[in-house]
């Protein structure tokens, strides 16, 4: 491709907006471009890295045996009411206001509507389908250029299987062309169990990229032997020990007493395992609404997620009325005992299980009991896995001590089950002859956010880094035109090699009224791997020079040499 063919706006300066790395230098380097909040026109530049992740994510898709669908990214309301996710969903799904229509977020729906009436028999598995496609998503707070976007292109594939042991292999295959296409990627990753989000199903992994840009935490081991979303990690931490006092429990004052921190500090203690800490949680239903109060060791946090998986994802913390209305007390005062509404559910974290001697609030403001033993005084409590880990805590298998890292989930794969295929309809009849649902597994990948979660991993002051596959020209040819022709003559000859003969993806600076440093910056900012510069300098001792963007490094060579050298170079 010509310079001066080629559409590529590059700013010198940062965009006021942009805060992460990433977004700052698709902007500058022409790839893409807002057009309203979190949503991007992809640029020339953009589209080409686009389509170089996708043609990577096809490649190993079809390896699996994938079959490519393009499906509609609009779709009727009926299938999304059919299997709840129209409520699910909420203000996330984009409503189409004049026709009964929604603007696809993902495409479970859709086509296990394709697979209920083609896939009847147990003969007719397994499958795995997949389309690359637009995705719509009325996220509330798009941030950071294409990472999180209100349109973006999602890969996303589902198997279809008539057995269980069925679904284990299409999601081990599905890992393993995961683990190919981020590599090929040139992405850093770790794979991280996952919480199941709007989709239903069971087990759940996601692939995620560390980067400060990420807004996902991911808690790791030190000897990488547990990783796992802080959204459903777990780790060993010794349980709250039964003091067996059968002290009664007793109200004591605690005036302007409102967090666990100003109880310590009243109660001049600094060990809060035995202070409990209680939240209430409002879990809408159309046959009146349910209320759990949770309760976590003074110190520890209510993981929402981990809630959310227990009662579903609509579960929301209780607003401050209701509050008063459920317990009796604003939230700095609620526990366990004399509650107001006597039909909460009370689940409290598992290493309080069967404490006593416990410190919590009265459910009347100011108040707090102490010696509540739960098995004694709380009839009905159970007791789940409810907290949130903590870093420097230790993995539950192997005692490795666990760190915690912000990181962008660019891939997601999950056992769905049957969940949409019950919904739907959709079965098949097995070799007994008896109706059964199809067994499906669900798996996305961002393609945009793959490609700015490289960025964030391969920059440096200058610009962007590209390598291997990804990248959208392997060369950039530059050409300083002098005042004789011979630059220009070579120039143009070594285009013509490299991109007929060599077959070398090169972009060709063949802008003739621009400075050697503007060329040198837009190089260095658009970060082709290798910059092949022919100047008359160098040119009258019949030599060219080429610079490797990564390193900075210069290589003076023959201009007879230089071509083949740079194909040597390409291949490290
Ligand atoms: P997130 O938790 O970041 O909102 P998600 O878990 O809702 O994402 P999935 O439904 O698992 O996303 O979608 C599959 C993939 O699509 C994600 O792994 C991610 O790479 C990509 N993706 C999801 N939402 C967005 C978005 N708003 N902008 C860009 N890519 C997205
Ligand atoms: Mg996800």
């Amino acid at each position: 491709m010509r310079l001066t063919k080629f559409f590529l706006p590059t700013l010198k300066d940062d965009p006021a907006d942009a805060v992460t790395i990433s977004h700052k230098l698709m902007i500058r380097a022409g790839m893409i471009k807002q057009l309203t909040s979190g949503v991007y026109s992809s640029l020339p530049f953009g589209l080409i890295a686009f389509r170089k992740a996708e043609n990577i994510i096809r490649e190993e898709m079809n390896a699996i045996g994938g079959n490519e669908f393009l499906l509609p990214a609009i779709s009727p309301h009926d299938i999304w009411s059919e299997t709840g996710r129209m409520e699910d969903y909420g203000d996330l799904m984009f409503r189409i206001k004049n026709r009964e229509l929604v603007l696809c977020p993902t495409h479970e729906e859709v086509f296990t509507s394709i697979a209920k009436p083609n896939l009847i028999s147990y003969k007719d598995f397994p499958q795995v389908w997949y389309q690359i496609q637009s995705k719509f998503r009325n996220e509330e707070r798009p941030r950071a250029g294409v990472l999180r976007a209100r349109q973006f292109t999602m890969k996303d594939a589902y198997s279809l299987d008539a057995t269980w042991e069925g679904l284990d292999r299409s999601y081990a295959d599905m890992e393993r062309a995961y683990r190919n296409i981020f590599t090929r990627c040139g992405l850093d990753f770790v794979v991280v169990s996952a919480h199941s989000g709007a989709m239903g199903g069971s087990a759940s992994e996601e692939f995620m990229v560390p980067s400060s840009a990420g807004e996902d935490n991911i808690v790791i081991s030190e000897d990488g032997s547990y990783t796992s979303n802080i959204e459903v990690a777990v780790s060993f931490v010794e349980k709250n020990k039964r003091k067996n006092s059968d002290l009664p429990t007793e109200e004591f004052h605690t005036p302007n007493i409102k967090s666990i921190e100003e109880l310590a500090g009243f109660l001049n203690i600094t060990d809060k395992s035995y202070l409990a800490k209680s939240r209430v949680f409002v879990k809408p239903s159309k046959d009146g609404d349910e209320y759990i109060l949770t309760l976590v060791r003074g110190d520890d946090e209510v993981n929402e997620m981990k809630l959310q998986n227990l009662f579903g994802i609509n579960i929301r913390p209780a607003h401050n009325e209701e509050l008063l209305e459920i317990t009796g007390a604003d939230a700095g005062s609620i526990g366990p005992l004399g509650l107001k509404n006597k039909k909460i559910k009370i689940i409290a974290d598992l290493l309080l299980e069967d404490s006593d001697e416990i410190i919590s609030g009265a459910n009347k403001n100011d108040y707090h009991n102490r010696n509540i033993d739960l098995k004694r005084d709380v009839p009905g409590i159970e007791y789940k896995d409810l907290r949130t880990v903590k870093k420097g805590e230790l993995s539950q298998k192997n005692k490795s001590r666990l760190r915690i890292t912000k990181a962008i989930e660019v891939g997601h794969i999950f056992k769905l089950g049957t969940m949409y295929s019950e919904a739907l309809g959709a079965k098949f009849l097995d070799t007994d002859g008896k109706e059964n649902p199809i067994i499906m597994g669900s798996y996305g990948i961002g393609v945009e956010r793959t490609v700015a979660s490289f960025i964030e991993q391969s920059n440096d002051e200058k610009g962007i880094i590209w390598k291997g596959e990804i990248a959208p020209f392997k060369i950039i040819l530059i050409c300083l035109h002098g005042k004789t022709s011979d630059v220009k003559e070579l120039s143009d000859e070594f285009y013509k090699l490299l991109t007929t003969e060599m077959n070398i993806e090169t972009l060709y600076d063949d802008r003739e009224s621009v400075r050697p440093g503007v060329k040198f910056n837009d190089a260095d900012l658009i970060g082709i791997p290798l910059q092949l510069v022919i100047g008359e300098k160098n040119l009258k001792d019949g030599n060219v020079e080429i610079k490797i963007r990564k390193t900075g490094e210069k290589l003076i060579l023959k201009k007879e040499d230089a071509l083949n050298k740079a194909a040597e170079l390409l291949k490290l």
